[in-house]
Parts: C-alpha cells; structure tokens; sequence
C-alpha cells in the first residue's frame, strides 16, 4: 500500500449523507453522492476512470482524494456444500473470515465485524484467539462489495447464479461492541442507492450487549438475532460471560423492546446445542416458559467442534426432540442446517488470523497467540 492509499477517504465507509459531505467538499453537488453509489453498488465499478458520466475533471479529484477499496482476499475455500469461505486481509499479520452460503431460495453472506473477539463465549473458535480490533464501517461494507463481485464474477465464468440475497452479521466479532462502525454499515446495506436490501434480509446476531440493543432501536431496524443458548443465567453466565453483567430477564426485556420500536416481526433467538449441557427436555420447557406468548423464534444450532473445545454436538434425536418440547409449547423453532463444516466455515468456528491484543498485554497465555500460515 502507497502511502497516499492510506492517505484517501475510503467511499465504502460513507453512508450516503456522509458521501455527500464528501462530495461538497470536492465542490460537486449532491446528486453526485447518488451516481457514485450508483457506480460503486449497483455495477459494482471501483474505479473512478470508468465512472463515466461524472465530468472528467471531477473524476481526477475522486481519484487524488478517495478510493473504493474492499479487503484484500489472502486465500478461499469452497466446501463439497458449495458454502465458501474467504480469508480476508486486516493488516499485514491478521486476517478475518466471511462466508457464502448459498441456498436454494437465497444466498446468505455472512460477515465479520471484528478481529477476534472480546467476549469469551466458552463453545466459539473466535473466541479463543482474543481481540484485536474493530473492523472499519468500509471493511464490512467491503466484504458485502467484494462478495458480489466475487459471485458475480464466477457466475460470469462458470454460469453458477449465485447473488447475496441476504446478510448477516454472524461472522467473527461482536458486532454491538463496534456500533459506531455497524450502525453506518447497516445503513448502506439498506440505503436504495447502497445494497437496497430489505430490513428483514439483513441480520445483527448479537451476544446480549443490552444497552447497545436500546441504542440499536434508535437508530435502525434491520433483523435481530440474539445468542440465548441457555435457559438460566446460572448455564448462561458460564456459556456467554456478558450475561453476568446483563441477565437473561434484562436481555429479554431489550429484545422485546427493540421489536416494539422497530415494528419487527419476531426475535430470533440463537440456541447452541451442547450434549449435556444445554440439551435436556427440561431445559427445553425452561427455554419455552421464557419465550411463550412472545414473538420469538428459536434457532437451533447443531454444535460445531473445533480443536481444543471440551464441548461435543448434541446428537440429532436429542436436537429434535428439544424443538419438539418448544413446539408443543407454541414456540416456533429450527434446527439450523449446518453447512461448510468441511472448511472451517460453519458457525462458531470462524477463527481467521487474530493477534489477541489483550493477551499480548497481559503477557499471559501468550503460546495461544495464534499466528498461522
Ligand atoms: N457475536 C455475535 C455474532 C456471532 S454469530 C453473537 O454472539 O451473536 C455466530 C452464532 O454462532 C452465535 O449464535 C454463536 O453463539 C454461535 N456459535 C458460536 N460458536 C459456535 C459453535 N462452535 N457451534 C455452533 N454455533 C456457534
């Protein structure tokens, strides 16, 4: 990277009011916010060069003064599933991770919105490697970017139709530790003149951050999905630590507000199936009396291994029989088909390239720092 690079306003991070800042700043009017978000999102072009219906001299400060730049790929993997799974770039040591998953009906992008994670949920591979930082607003709008090209691209070559229908922020990171960075992310994946995704196909999955999902209902509206995973806080206090500081009573109560302000249709509420730990019927009726005449939806995720973790998947009788307790009890639930596992690329077991910050100033479990290839 020239230092000049580093040097030019990145436009994948302004939101549309941000660009046209940006633009007046530049002496342009407004309306050449809405043509280079035309030129960036809608045909996908990064260069300025090609954007050909701004004047020509326009187009030479653009390019002295801005850039339209997604994270760089280091590698990608696709699974026998067609699930793919790219490693992307955050500096010259780290990297992070975002996932394909194409289905019949839709094509859902998963996206990081940290390196790493603070939050020490005791059954995540990302988890394990610590936190770094946050990822900018224009690497998550980025990875969208990159992604649509990328499809778009190899349906070009290979005639395979695949479009990212959906996003979700379930990939590494806590995307409410990173508000100020996800909010106008969000707002450029909704925006008619950004990704012009529907509220419903966009997705936050968060582990509790209670005060930032108040926040959140001011401030947008897309889908929001909660990690519950267990049905007391004497489980959830040791499988998802925050709840310790916000409990499941305080989390509920966020939720059903965030539904109220939003005029959302229902939470869903993310239930990680751990043999023993979390799966019995009881546990299931616990999890229904919380829930019941809510709209909350309940998704089951089978368990994903990975190495080191003391925790194995709830076998698949159990798995059913635990939605069927919740279903008799008139709380809609899924089991969540698990996909990409032969790559590393299902849930839980995103783990990229993370220099844990907070351990190296801790100078403690430093052997863990995960630096690989
Ligand atoms: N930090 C956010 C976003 C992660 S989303 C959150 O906690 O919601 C990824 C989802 O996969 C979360 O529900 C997470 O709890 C779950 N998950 C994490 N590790 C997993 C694993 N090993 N197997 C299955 N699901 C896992």
């Amino acid at each position: 990277m020239t230092p000049a690079a580093t040097q030019r306003t990145n436009l994948l991070g302004l939101p549309r009011a941000a660009l046209e800042t940006f633009v007046a700043q530049l002496g342009g009017q407004p309306f050449r916010a809405r043509q280079l978000m035309n030129w960036m999102y809608k045909r996908g072009v990064g260069s300025f060069a090609d954007m050909t219906d701004l004047a020509r001299d326009f187009r030479t400060l653009l390019a002295a003064q801005a850039e339209v730049r997604a994270p760089q790929i280091i590698s990608q993997q696709r699974s026998v599933d067609g699930t793919r799974k790219w490693l992307l770039r955050a500096d010259a040591a780290q990297a992070f991770e975002m996932v394909f998953i194409p289905e019949p009906d839709r094509g859902t992008l998963c996206i990081s919105s940290q390196v790493g994670c603070a939050l020490d949920c005791s059954f995540c591979a990302t988890a394990q490697q610590g936190f770094n930082r946050n990822l900018s607003t224009a690497e998550m709008v980025g990875q969208v970017w990159l992604a649509v090209r990328e499809l778009e691209r190899e349906e070009q070559q290979r005639g395979d139709e695949r479009h990212v229908s959906n996003v979700v922020l379930m990939g590494m990171g806590e995307p409410l530790a990173n508000f100020r960075n996800v909010v106008p992310a969000l707002r450029i994946l909704l925006d008619d003149f950004g990704f012009d995704l529907s509220r419903r196909r966009v997705t936050l999955s968060t582990s509790g951050l209670v005060p930032q999902i108040y926040k959140l209902a001011r401030e947008t509206n897309v889908a929001l999905a909660v990690s519950l995973h267990a049905p007391d806080d004497a489980l959830r206090n040791e499988l998802v630590p925050i709840n310790r500081k916000h409990p499941i009573a305080e989390l509920l109560r966020a939720c059903w507000h965030y539904l109220d302000e939003q005029n959302g249709r229902s939470v869903t509420f993310e239930y990680v199936m751990l043999a023993g730990v979390n799966d019995s019927p009881a546990q299931a009726r616990a999890l229904a009396r919380l829930l019941q005449g809510h709209p909350a939806k309940v998704n089951l995720i089978p368990f994903n291994p990975f190495p080191g973790t003391r925790y194995t998947r709830s076998s698949a009788p159990v798995i059913q029989r635990f939605r069927d307790e919740l279903l008799q009890r008139g709380v809609l639930a899924t089991i969540r088909r698990t996909r990409g596992e032969d790559i590393d690329a299902a849930c839980g077991q995103l783990a990229g390239r993370v220099i844990d910050r907070t351990t190296v100033r801790l100078g403690s479990k430093l052997i863990g720092v995960a630096v690989q290839p």
